[in-house]
């Protein structure tokens, strides 16, 4: 039978990422699916930390195998902000367009414009922590190109291409991303988990 395991999100991008690559041995249940309409916790100051306490809420509150992520864009010019408050950089609308704003502000006349993606998640099964990260390095232009993608994407060039995330095409990006690279370490992990 099937071991049920519930992917702490509502996105449905990330859903869809992630749903077909476990359906074989596993049923994937959103935060909706359980029934979970709460606001959960994100107040840690790390991107672990973060993940660990979504699926511990989880995991607590639902008794269900769970796992949870975390993003953010570490700019080494900004001692890796904003990191863990990458969403709400420029307030809590979380404006994507507003947030660029800022860190195009936060970074005017700075010329090391290295920066990372960096995904955390959280996996907790049979009372077990895990953690799997993935990240992608690449710079920060000083104007928006591209279309695609979300947050950060306009404003991201990833090391070894000419191209922002958001000029990139999406399937592209989803073999290079931070998310992606986290997201194959807990699949591979979760394919040959036994218990
Ligand atoms: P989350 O933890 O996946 O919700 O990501 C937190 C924030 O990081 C988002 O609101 C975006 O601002 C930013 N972010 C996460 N992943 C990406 C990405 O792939 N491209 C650009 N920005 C991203």
């Amino acid at each position: 039978m099937k071991k049920e395991i519930v992917f702490a999100t509502n996105n449905l991008h990330k859903l869809d990422e992630v749903l077909p690559l476990l359906a074989e041995k596993y049923t994937v249940l959103s935060l909706n699916d359980i029934g979970c309409t709460e606001e959960i916790p994100e107040t840690a100051d790390t991107l672990e930390g973060n993940a660990l306490l979504k699926a511990q809420y989880i995991y607590t509150s639902y008794g269900k195998n769970c796992f949870a992520d975390d993003t953010g864009l570490e700019v080494e010019a900004l001692d890796n902000a904003p990191g863990v408050y990458s969403a709400r950089y420029a307030g809590e609308e979380k404006s994507a367009e507003a947030n660029m704003h800022k860190l195009l502000q936060e970074l005017n006349g700075k010329t090391n414009r290295n920066a990372r993606f960096r995904t955390a998640i959280a996996l907790i099964i049979d009372g077990e922590n895990y953690i799997f990260e993935g990240e992608v390095t690449g710079k920060i232009i000083e104007n928006k190109r591209g279309t695609k993608g979300f947050g950060y994407d306009p404003l991201f060039i990833p090391t070894g291409y000419n191209q922002t995330f958001a000029e990139i095409a999406l399937s592209e990006k989803n073999k290079i991303s931070h998310r992606a690279k986290a997201v194959q370490k807990l699949i591979t992990f979760l394919e040959n988990y036994k218990k």
